[in-house]
């Protein structure tokens, strides 16, 4: 299929020289003092510049959103549910074009850009359906003509810091509950991916003017690092949301604990698959291979480690090997081609790194990998997947490397399975695919998987909306999404009111004047 980048950079409002940031019809920035020009991974051309904003762009931003929450926590919130169906809408409308820019931007497969704008349709439906849905609870009290129940308040300014992998619907995630619990929303998007993010912001105002929304419920601001440690040790923004390495999550952990603001932190994964000797074995090579080699393995929920049972581990590693031997390397825009590139070239040098460190440690490469050259790579961006037999202790397998390199270990029983599939510092998604009861229930047990993400017979990559999304240890403990997600997004108070004619103290304490 051949996209006409151009006039899909024109539907969404993409220009040559985009501002710094946004309040909503708003630009600013835009002096030209510092411009980031902007390469597509799949081919290498330029997409198009952007400004980058500095400390007074951000304060500009803040100064709006925080009058624009005084008046947005005032609509009702089925209200504000029904601007962010009007969301749901007009991304449905524009998919095609966003998924299309997601994957030109950020190099992951067409079918993935257009799977990342339906994830932020879902989420608006979602939210939609959550803003009749803000519940407390009522208490009984234990004083007599007392009434007590919690109720929950919007909490003001939520800042998001988003990562490049998912350029789009992690802030979608965040965005579409924060509004429907009446925060405004300030955006910080990658630095590698600005121009989805622009888009984004262009679909949200047109439908925020036409519901007369006001400025500043939704903002952008275009920068690094630098943004986002401003918006980490800022007392306006009482909530963090920041995706991305472990190593960002505990910069912005200690920024946030500092003053006692609060953080949902979505950091990095080393997901594992155990493969059991009951599991069909068709069945986990789709999810395995689709798992490591998706998204160029640049998801956090990529699968990292297969955990083989002995007396299937030869078995399967063939079928790997073959199945690997069939992948389709290239331009992602291209359906047929089942891989696409890495972001940029730093993220093919951590690749190339890591496999020499594994080699060094001892790994085994039953499938190479390497950089790959020539026409159709000419953004040099375009890598091997590849597979090492290692063992679960090396530093290299310990540490997430976000390139597809997929690790197999060989485990006897369960319990070493399980003690494997643990014994790493992240815990975002698991799996074990068995066909056995038993195994699979101790898998879900207390005793079993320590993941936030734990799953039968399905790999560890991809979720859907409607469960709580995060993980443990140094994956930094956030959820996102659905369940009871929303409720970080808003302030619990316990109200008690007394509607009879004396003050009874509680615990049946006694003042008398
Ligand atoms: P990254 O940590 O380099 O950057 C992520 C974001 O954090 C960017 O916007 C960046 O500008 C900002 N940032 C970096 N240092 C910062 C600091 N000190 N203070 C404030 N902001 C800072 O990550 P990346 O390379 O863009 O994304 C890949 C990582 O994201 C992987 O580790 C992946 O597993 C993780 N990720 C996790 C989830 C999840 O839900 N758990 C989802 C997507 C990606």
């Amino acid at each position: 299929m051949s996209l006409n980048i151009s006039e899909i950079l024109n539907h969404l409002h993409i220009n040559d020289n985009n501002g710094a940031f946004s309040t909503g019809s708003k630009w600013g920035g835009g002096k030209g003092d510092s411009i980031k020009t902007i390469y597509s991974p799949v081919d290498g051309k330029k997409i198009a510049s952007v400004q980058m904003a500095g400390e007074a762009d951000y304060n500009t931003v803040i100064t709006q959103a925080a009058e624009a929450f005084k008046q947005w926590r005032t609509i009702p919130a089925p209200k504000r549910g029904e601007v962010v169906r009007q969301v749901g809408e007009a991304l449905r409308t524009k998919k095609q074009e966003l998924g299309a820019l997601v994957s030109y931007e950020m190099g992951k497969s067409l079918q993935e850009g257009y799977g990342e704008v339906q994830e932020m349709i879902d989420i608006c439906d979602l939210a939609v359906g959550q803003s009749r849905q803000l519940f407390g609870q009522t208490m009984h009290s234990e004083r007599p003509e007392h009434r007590m129940y919690e109720q929950y308040h919007p909490l003001g300014i939520i800042g998001i810091i988003s990562a490049f992998n998912f350029p789009v619907a992690v802030w979608a995630w965040n965005a579409a509950l924060a509004w429907i619990c009446g925060d405004v929303c300030v955006w910080k998007p990658s630095e590698k991916t600005p121009l989805t993010a622009i888009a984004c912001q262009h679909i949200v105002q047109e439908v925020f003017e036409r519901n007369g929304v006001p400025e500043g419920v939704s903002c952008l601001v275009i920068g690094d690092r630098v943004i986002g440690e401003l918006m980490s040790n800022d007392n306006r923004v009482p909530l963090i949301s920041a995706t991305g390495s472990t190593r960002m999550g505990k910069a912005v952990g200690a920024a946030v604990g500092a003053r006692l603001g609060r953080s949902l932190l979505e950091l990095g994964g080393n997901n594992a698959i155990i493969v059991s000797q009951y599991a069909d074995l068709d069945t986990v090579l789709i999810g395995a291979v689709f798992g490591a080699v998706g998204t160029a393995g640049q998801r956090c929920t990529t699968t990292r480690r297969l955990i083989i049972h002995e007396s299937v581990y030869d078995q399967f590693k063939q079928k790997l090997v073959k199945a690997y031997g069939q992948i389709r390397i290239g331009n992602p825009l291209d359906e047929h081609n089942h891989m696409g590139p890495l972001i940029d070239k730093d993220a093919v040098q951590l690749y190339l790194d890591s496999i020499e460190k594994c080699k060094a440690e001892g790994g085994k490469f039953v499938v190479e990998g390497g950089r790959l050259e020539g026409a159709d790579y000419a953004s040099s961006c375009y890598v091997k997947p590849c597979i090492a037999e290692v063992e679960n202790s090396y530093k290299i397998v310990q540490h997430e490397t976000f390139a597809p390199i997929l690790y197999l270990i060989k485990y006897k029983t369960l319990d070493e399975a399980i003690e494997l599939q643990n014994g790493v510092p992240q815990g975002l998604s698991s799996s074990i695919m068995t066909n056995n009861l038993r195994e699979a229930e101790q898998f879900l047990s207390y005793a079993g998987s320590d993941c936030g993400i734990a799953n039968v017979n399905i790999g560890t990559s991809g979720a859907e909306i409607g469960g709580a999304f995060g993980g443990e240890k140094e994956t930094g403990g956030g959820r996102e999404s659905g369940s009871d997600a929303w409720k970080v997004y808003m302030r619990r108070q316990t109200n008690t009111i007394n509607y009879s004619t004396k003050l009874p103290l509680a615990q049946g304490i006694k003042f008398d004047l």
